[in-house]
């Protein structure tokens, strides 16, 4: 919950809203990532990250993994 939304205790305790779309949904890249060789990172949800490098080598190392190549058509 630290990588996909770190201010979440912060929202909390000042009392506003939840950001329900930062919530970690356990897609794993964090963690796959790391195991890849790359950083961690929530990927998916930190907009920081979405994009990254590191983001865009793991979108070609899952789609390797699932026999394609990992380029965007
Ligand atoms: S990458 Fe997935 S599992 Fe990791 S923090 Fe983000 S949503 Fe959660």
């Amino acid at each position: 919950m630290v990588l996909s939304y770190p201010r979440m205790a912060l929202d909390s305790l000042c009392g506003r809203p939840l950001g329900r779309k930062r919530i970690c949904r356990t897609f794993s890249d964090c963690t796959n990532g790391p195991r890849s060789g790359l950083r961690s990172g929530c990927f998916p949800l930190d907009p920081a990250e979405r994009g990254s490098e590191d983001a865009e080598a793991l979108q070609r190392t899952k789609a390797q993994a699932r026999g394609g190549s990992g380029r965007k058509p």
